[in-house]
Order: C-alpha cells, then sequence, then structure tokens
C-alpha cells in the first residue's frame, strides 16, 4: 500500500527533472507526454513506493509539483467499525442500558 502521492501541475513544468533526480526511492519520470509550454512533465513510475516526502516539492523551482502522505488505511479501517458497548453498559434485547 502506497504511503504518499504526488500531484502535479503539468503546466508549471518545465522538465528540468530536479523532481526526478531527487526523489529519494527514484519513483518519479518526465512523461513522455508534452504540456502546452512543449515540456515533459513527471510521472509517477512506481506509485506504491512514494513516500509523500514532498522533497520532489521542496526541488521543484516553479512549484509545480508536490508530494503529500495518503491517510493510513488502518485508522480508516478502524473509524469505520462501529463502536462496541463499553464495559459498564449491559445489552438488551432491546438495546443498550447503562450498568
Ligand atoms: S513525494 Fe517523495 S517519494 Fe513521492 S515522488 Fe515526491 S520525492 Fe519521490
Ligand atoms: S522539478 Fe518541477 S519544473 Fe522540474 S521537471 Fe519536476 S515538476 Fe517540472
Amino acid at each position: 500500500m502506497a504511503k504518499g502521492t504526488i500531484d502535479v501541475k503539468n503546466e508549471r513544468c518545465k522538465g528540468c527533472a530536479f523532481c526526478v533526480e531527487f526523489c529519494p526511492p527514484h519513483v518519479l519520470a518526465l512523461s513522455a507526454t508534452y504540456n502546452a509550454r512543449g515540456y515533459h512533465p513527471p510521472e509517477l513510475i512506481d506509485p506504491e513506493r512514494c513516500t509523500g516526502c514532498d522533497l520532489c516539492g521542496l526541488y521543484c523551482p516553479d512549484f509545480a509539483i508536490h508530494g503529500f502522505p495518503l491517510p493510513k488505511s488502518s485508522a480508516v479501517a478502524k473509524s469505520s467499525q462501529p463502536e462496541q458497548p463499553s464495559a459498564d453498559t449491559t445489552a438488551t434485547s432491546d438495546g443498550i442500558i447503562a450498568a
């Protein structure tokens, strides 16, 4: 499960590849597509290994990319669980009555 991902503003990119060079797990590459300025914006080539560290964003001179962490799936799963009765409550067929 990926820990993070990126957001790329393609039209701001000038294809300098600083983000590609400085990404610690090397999960970026310049895409084959062109933006309106004639440059190749970056894309994730191994999304599962992006950590969301935002070093790509720190090195981008044009604020064209930033990385961010994804919500932890365990936190999402836990918050979607129904609440359990606490130890000082008694469950009956009609509902839950505090002890
Ligand atoms: S957020 Fe970090 S790991 Fe993800 S692409 Fe940017 S530099 Fe690489
Ligand atoms: S560092 Fe910024 S301008 Fe350079 S290729 Fe990456 S996104 Fe584009």
